[in-house]
């Protein structure tokens, strides 16, 4: 399938799930995971008028923003070591891998020296597989609190990452356990706004995780391809 028929294919997908779940198209956002091909085939995401592009790794995604420009939106999606929050700062204006105190210190510390502000997801971990990064859902509450007074890091929403199950429907519990999760928290009234986004859904998962809720999908294999585009 070449880029514009992979784009159309997802695209039919994602509206016929948010018709299934009578949700308007606009309330889901895509994310073109990039991070399994080159920077060429990135040019040519963006130069199809994709706007948000996610990787996860910051010796290759900085490269590759540098080499493009800095065109586009970037999302960072994978676990962020605290020494490298100075090289995606300035860079990357999402962070959907907000796992640890640290890490958002070291977060409004940077942005604030840079005159930038960031915006972030908290990740948790639903499932609580080992693998998985993120906080557990009962120290949400805690940590949006401690990160409340942190000018420079807008906390939007939360982030998780489902099992990976050959049948999609067994993902549903997890992301319907993170939307609770949002609305639960957001009648604690602990941020100056209300946690509005849910970051969730993969290639292989997408459609359930929009039928629950998601407004950000992140789509790598299906939308981009692994290895070269063709
Ligand atoms: C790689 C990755 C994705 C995209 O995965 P696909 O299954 O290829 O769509 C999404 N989110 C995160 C955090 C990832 O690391």
């Amino acid at each position: 399938m070449s880029l514009k028929e992979r784009i159309k294919h997802v695209e039919e997908r994602i509206e016929a799930a948010c018709e299934r779940s009578g949700r308007k198209r606009e309330e889901v956002h895509v994310v073109a995971v990039t991070k399994y091909v080159s920077t060429e085939a990135t040019r040519e995401v963006l130069a199809e008028g994709i706007e948000h592009i996610g990787e996860n790794r910051p010796q290759i995604a900085i490269p590759k923003w540098e080499a493009l420009g800095g065109q586009g939106t970037w999302h960072f999606i994978g676990h962020l070591q605290s020494k490298k929050v100075k090289d995606v700062i300035g860079k990357f204006q999402y962070i959907h891998s907000l796992d640890r105190l640290s890490l958002a210190l070291e977060l409004e510390k940077r942005a604030a020296a840079l005159g930038t502000n960031v915006t972030a997801f908290l990740q948790v971990n639903v499932s609580g597989e080992e693998s998985k990064q993120g906080i557990t859902p009962d120290t949400a509450a805690d940590f949006l609190r401690e990160t409340a007074e942190l000018k420079h890091i807008h906390i939007v929403g939360l982030m998780t990452m489902a099992p990976i199950e050959d049948d999609p429907g067994r993902t549903r519990p997890v992301f319907r356990r993170l939307r609770e999760l949002r609305d639960q928290l957001n009648a604690l009234s602990i941020t100056a706004e209300p946690l509005t986004e849910l970051s969730m859904g993969m290639s292989g998962d997408f459609e359930v995780a929009i039928e629950e809720g998601a407004t950000w999908v992140r789509l790598g294999t299906l939308l981009v391809g692994k290895g070269e585009l063709t």
